[in-house]
């Protein structure tokens, strides 16, 4: 399949108003503001992780070193070499180092070719990585929050210059188009920048003293190594949020990214030269490469993503070491539309929701209740707006790419045809584009369906909207509630006391009105129920990777009333 796209070089993309999946993009093109000046004042004198010569060895065995030299047509006969020479790779204490492991085959999902090899991480590569992690955490933590605070921001500046090569290696590992894959190379820039500053503005209290003329407080200190393991959907970003909170903490991380996209999270580490060498590393592999890690005694924290049975496993090996965990897991967010929202506009909205990413975002909305009144227009709608999306390659013009992988496709087939059996109505989509003999594709799909049907129950992850007629408000938020899951949920209406009682009724750790999937560094993401606990972004998502120290420094060394012997008369009342 051959690109389409104009032979320019893309543009890098910035991540102000990121959602995890909402690519509402702020170009910045050539006028991006840089933080030359801050960087340089800033500028840690750490030495460089992965050594010059390391990163410039890649490079030029491959072809030029940045992106900004290359053209669209270029970087389409670049790319194949650099994926060539990262494949069966890790990245350990700063290098890319050949994997020894069993090697499994990395697959572009639009074309079906194998395009690279990953290696699953053998007990001794874990070994070294970790011993590697917390040398790096030790000499991290002992920098100034200032010179730890510029690194940081080199990062998210490196990050944004190296998204167009990144994004090109997300979608033909993982199959979404280019845009979306350009906008999440750098999408986790804005929280590498957030969380730089808000470490070095926090790092403890003072409290009032118990004994007078004590100093008493709470330091904030780091865990050690952050295991952060994460899915296919979204792997940078969600690696970036956890990365950026965890590392501005002052911790180490070793990240153990999905089997789909092992490619996409080893290029992605040319952004992190600015650390101390091992401070990020990536180890690649299923999941007995992250059971190793979170079970392993010298790992500290465990920052999961990903779906619910895994998410189990994770959470109840890591309480065997009582490790802090955050388990961020599957969603199946509801969308409500009421009679007084724009139906066209919500419908548009409805399509996003549903439809992005191939419908594989942890967010997607995933079932939705829509009032009677406008039910029929808005499944008319949204069936407009499914079939006119274009399906393809995620290196050409198209909405939607293929699904990751084919046993995502076959699963998502088999929901479909199990409600169909149970009494369903497709009225877009519901097979493979014609048009693609070759390549995972799915048609963004609109189905009419009832409350009760399996499909409303349980996350579908791929490119499906199943709808319900409701009768009113009270209805949709008991529908709404009605799941074991908690992550979002969205309602379109015009009307702000049924806005009010959306958002203070509906159990998830996240609702939108009239703003399907958007979110905000400075505000924590996260669910509730069987979706997992704790936070990532704002200042609970720095909290997640510290812990609290109780300190009391008297000026002077006095002996204390308090202690031994203790006055008969106190110590045994009624003696005399
Ligand atoms: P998955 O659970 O199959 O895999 C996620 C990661 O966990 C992978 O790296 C995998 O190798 C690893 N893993 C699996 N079993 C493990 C074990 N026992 N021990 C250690 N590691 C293990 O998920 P996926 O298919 O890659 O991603 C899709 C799921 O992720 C969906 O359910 C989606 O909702 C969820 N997700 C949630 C959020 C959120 O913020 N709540 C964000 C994105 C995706």
């Amino acid at each position: 399949m051959t690109a389409t796209v104009p032979d320019e070089a893309p543009t890098p993309v910035a991540s102000i108003n990121t959602a995890s999946g909402n690519p509402r993009i702020t170009r910045e093109g050539k006028a991006r503001p840089r933080l030359d000046d801050i960087e340089s004042k800033n500028r840690c004198d750490c030495h460089r992780m992965g050594t010059d010569l390391t990163n410039r060895a890649w490079a030029q065995s491959v072809g030029p070193t940045s992106m900004a030299d290359l053209t669209w047509s270029s970087m389409s006969h670049v790319m194949p070499s650099r994926m060539a020479a990262l494949s069966a790779h890790h990245f350990i204490n700063g290098e890319w180092v050949a994997g020894t492991g069993p090697q499994h085959d990395v697959v572009d999902p639009a074309t079906e070719q194998t395009i690279a090899r990953y290696a699953d991480a053998t007990a001794n590569e874990i070994e070294r990585a970790i011993v590697a992690a917390n040398r790096a955490q030790r000499e991290w933590w002992s920098m100034s929050a200032l010179d730890r605070a510029g690194a940081l921001h080199e990062i998210a500046s490196r990050m944004l210059d190296l998204a167009p090569e990144t994004g090109h290696f997300l979608t033909v590992e993982m199959g979404k188009p280019f845009r979306e894959s350009n906008w999440e190379g750098g999408a986790s820039a804005s929280a590498f920048r957030y969380y730089a500053e808000l470490a070095r503005n926090d790092q403890g209290r003072v409290t009032g003293p118990a004994i007078a003329g004590q100093l008493q407080m709470v330091m904030k200190e780091p865990l050690g190594t952050v295991v952060s393991i994460v899915p296919f959907n979204f792997p940078m970003l969600l690696a970036g949020w956890q990365a950026a909170a965890a590392l501005a903490a002052g911790n180490a991380v070793i990240i153990k990214p999905s089997e789909l996209t092992s490619m996409t999270l080893l290029a992605w580490m040319s952004a992190f030269e600015a650390l101390p060498v091992g401070l990020v590393q990536v180890l690649t592999g299923g999941a007995e490469v992250g059971a190793a890690l979170v079970a392993h005694q010298d790992t500290h924290a465990i920052a999961f993503t990903g779906s619910v049975k895994a998410a189990q496993a994770v959470a109840a090996a890591a309480s065997q070491r009582f490790k802090p965990t955050l388990i961020e897991a599957s969603g199946n967010d509801a969308f409500i539309v009421m009679p007084s929202a724009d139906v066209e506009v919500a419908a548009r909205g409805a399509a996003f929701a549903a439809f992005l990413n191939c419908g594989q975002v942890c967010t997607s909305a995933e079932r939705f209740y829509v009032h009677t009144d406008v039910h029929d227009a808005f499944v008319a709608e949204l069936a407009n707006q499914a079939r006119a999306l274009r399906v393809g390659s995620g290196l050409d013009r198209v909405d939607i790419g293929p699904m990751a992988s084919q046993r995502e496709r076959t699963r998502v087939e088999s929901i479909v045809a199990r409600a169909v059996k149970q009494g369903a109505t497709i009225v877009a989509g519901g097979r493979r584009p014609p048009q693609h003999t070759k390549g995972w594709f799915y048609e963004p799909t609109v189905i009419t369906t009832t409350p009760d049907a399996e499909i409303m129950h349980g996350e579908c992850f791929g490119p499906l909207a199943p709808i319900c007629r409701v009768t009113g408000l009270d209805e949709a938020i008991a529908l709404a509630n009605d799941s074991e899951l908690g992550l979002g949920a969205n309602i379109y209406t015009n009307d702000l006391a049924e806005a009010f009682r959306a958002v203070n009724e509906i159990e998830t750790g996240i609702v939108w009105v009239n703003t399907p999937l958007n979110d905000n560094d400075a505000v924590p993401f996260g669910g509730r129920k069987f979706t997992g606990s704790g936070r990532e972004l704002g200042a609970e998502g720095l909290e997640q990777f510290r812990r609290s120290k109780m300190v009391m420094i008297s000026p002077t060394a006095e002996a204390d009333p308090e202690w031994f012997p203790y006055p008969d008369g106190d110590a045994f009342p009624g003696a005399r």
